[in-house]
């Protein structure tokens, strides 16, 4: 719902990528809306690919699923996190996206007679995305964020467009430009000079930026923030800087203390009001309290030299973890590596065992020796999704007796299909965006731990995935000790199974990860760690 009294707030990024400005369109984002004002942050992806969706998570870091299904970037997790509001397919926007809709125009005729270009066909498709989480819901604010830096040929048409929507709603916009201010420890100083240079070639584009946010590593002196005000035209207040954090989460109160949402308010003339965080305050007080348990937790994936790929994993057990009072320490432990040298050598000292999603054959066997390890010395066992295909493998394999049972993703021939393809997964050949996806609910059975961790009979999780457990083997596998404790609400599909003998082992189908927040951590994350730690 469009209103004339909605404001915009663009973010690009300048010098190199991986500034963090995704966290800081998050930060802001919350401490607007902690002023009692509602917000949305979308974000817009220079890439050709419709969504990361089909994308290694090696390539691009995590794929986050929102509650309607849509593989999305994984900002949008920390927009999730951080605004503690679920977004939706309309708050990420790539390139792909835009070019496949000007092009179904084209087809369709409706540009007929024209020639069809990036300026205006393209740029306008672009402009009409920046109000498009306005369709159902009014928002104060649509913070959008442009991914890429500045200069990058590919994000030309998404910056020509917000010159044109800021052109054309000058009163309603403010534009923050993220950029870096190395510090050179061999002289002992600060370099304005790229952040200068980011500037002038936004300026070339047409954009002018009213707030300057600095990344650096120690906060910038009063003369620093002038000389960059009067390089880049902006009043000294609005240079902000960003320093270096321990944690994602102190962001917003160190740029609440560099009043970034007091002058972004200021310039779009709107009040400043006092703000509701105590919540927040008392989650980043805990995470930093000194003399904290440790709990050391293995995850167990192939793609762990890069933490980007499980990022909402990793987040939830830091909430997990404040909600402990204790310090959740990852340890990434790549499943080949076990399939060469064995578990014992990588998990003996573990308190908890961790496999998350996952696509693919490689590694599997290792994983498939730590559900084993977990099982055997009783060590607690999370599973995602792939966690959970893991955990059953392993169970059908070595307590079943089932040698050669697999999930046919990894072996189409093996004569026990523990995990087979679903039914309305079968006909399907495209890859982008076919899996299950999205929010289902599911049946809880009482008495499990997955009750005593939701307290409640329907609980409803986000999917991501093709292959279920199979129904065939169901009997087999509650006589033997495993059992299934949740299920979509018909019965039919398996969602949760637990071991009830061991101190704490439960698989789910879903992913518990893409619902966590801060202030209120996931309940099956938290009686994980909390296992763990016991
Ligand atoms: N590869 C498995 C499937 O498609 C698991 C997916 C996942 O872990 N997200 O079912």
């Amino acid at each position: 719902m469009q209103s004339k009294s909605t404001k915009y707030i663009f973010i690009t990024g300048g010098v190199v990528s991986g500034l963090g400005k995704g966290i800081v369109a998050s930060s802001l984002g919350m401490l607007l809306k902690s002023q009692g004002y509602s917000v949305t942050i979308q974000k817009f992806d220079p890439y050709l690919n419709v969504d990361p969706g089909t994308m290694s998570p090696i390539q691009h870091g995590e794929v986050f699923v929102t509650e309607d299904g849509c593989e999305t970037d994984l900002d949008l997790g920390h927009y999730e996190r951080f605004l503690n509001q679920n977004l939706s397919r309309l708050n990420n926007v790539t390139s792909g996206m835009i070019f496949w809709d000007v092009l179904t125009k084209e087809r369709r005729g409706d540009y007929l007679g024209k020639t069809v270009q990036i300026i205006p066909h393209v740029t306008n498709e672009i402009k009409s995305r920046i109000r498009a989480p306005l369709t159902n819901e009014y928002f104060d604010f649509v913070i959008t964020e442009i991914g890429g830096t500045v200069g990058d040929i590919e994000s030309l048409p998404f910056l020509e467009a917000i010159r044109q929507f800021q052109y054309q709603n000058r009163e309603d916009c403010v534009h923050i430009h993220l950029t870096l201010v190395p510090h050179l420890s061999a002289t002992g100083e600060f370099k304005t000079k790229p952040t200068q240079h980011s500037v002038k070639e936004l300026r070339e584009i047409g954009i002018l930026a009213n707030v300057i946010v600095c990344r650096s590593p120690e906060p910038l002196s009063f003369e620093i923030k002038e000389k960059i005000a009067l390089f880049c035209d902006v009043a000294p207040e609005a240079v902000i800087t960003s320093v270096d954090a321990a944690s994602i989460y102190d962001v917003p109160l160190i740029l609440e203390n560099e009043r970034l949402d007091a002058v972004v308010l200021n310039h779009l003339k709107m009040p400043i009001q006092p703000k509701k965080m105590a919540g927040w305050i008392s989650f980043v007080e805990e995470i930093h309290k000194p003399n904290l348990s440790e709990v050391q937790v293995a995850i167990v994936g192939k793609y762990t030299q890069l933490s980007d790929s499980y990022f909402s994993v990793t987040e939830s057990l830091s909430h997990a973890a404040a909600a402990n009072h204790c310090k959740v320490l990852v340890k990434w432990v790549d499943s080949e590596e076990i399939e060469k040298n064995g578990a014992d050598s990588y998990l003996k000292n573990v308190n908890g065992i961790l496999i998350p999603g996952g696509f693919g054959g490689r590694g599997t066997e290792g994983k498939i020796a730590a559900a084993k390890y977990a099982r055997e010395n009783n060590v607690p066992y999370f599973g995602l999704c792939l966690g959970l295909h893991i955990a059953v493998v392993e169970f059908a394999r070595n307590v079943l007796n089932l040698k050669e049972a697999h999930s046919t993703e990894f072996n189409e021939k093996t004569p026990d299909p523990i995990i087979h393809i679903m039914q309305d997964q079968k006909d399907v050949k495209k890859k982008g965006g076919t899996m299950r996806l999205g929010a289902c609910d599911c049946k809880v059975e009482p008495g499990s731990r997955l009750y005593e961790a939701y307290q409640t009979p329907i609980i409803s999780e986000r999917h991501r995935h093709r292959y279920e457990f199979n129904n065939a083997y169901r009997e087999q596998f509650e006589a033997a000790g495993m059992t299934i404790t949740g299920t979509s609400p018909s019965g039919d599909l398996v969602e949760v199974v637990e071991i009830p003998s061991q101190k704490w082992f439960l698989a789910c189908q879903f992913h518990p990860e893409f619902k966590s927040r801060p202030a209120q951590p996931h309940p099956l994350f938290s009686k994980f760690v909390a296992a763990a730690k016991g």
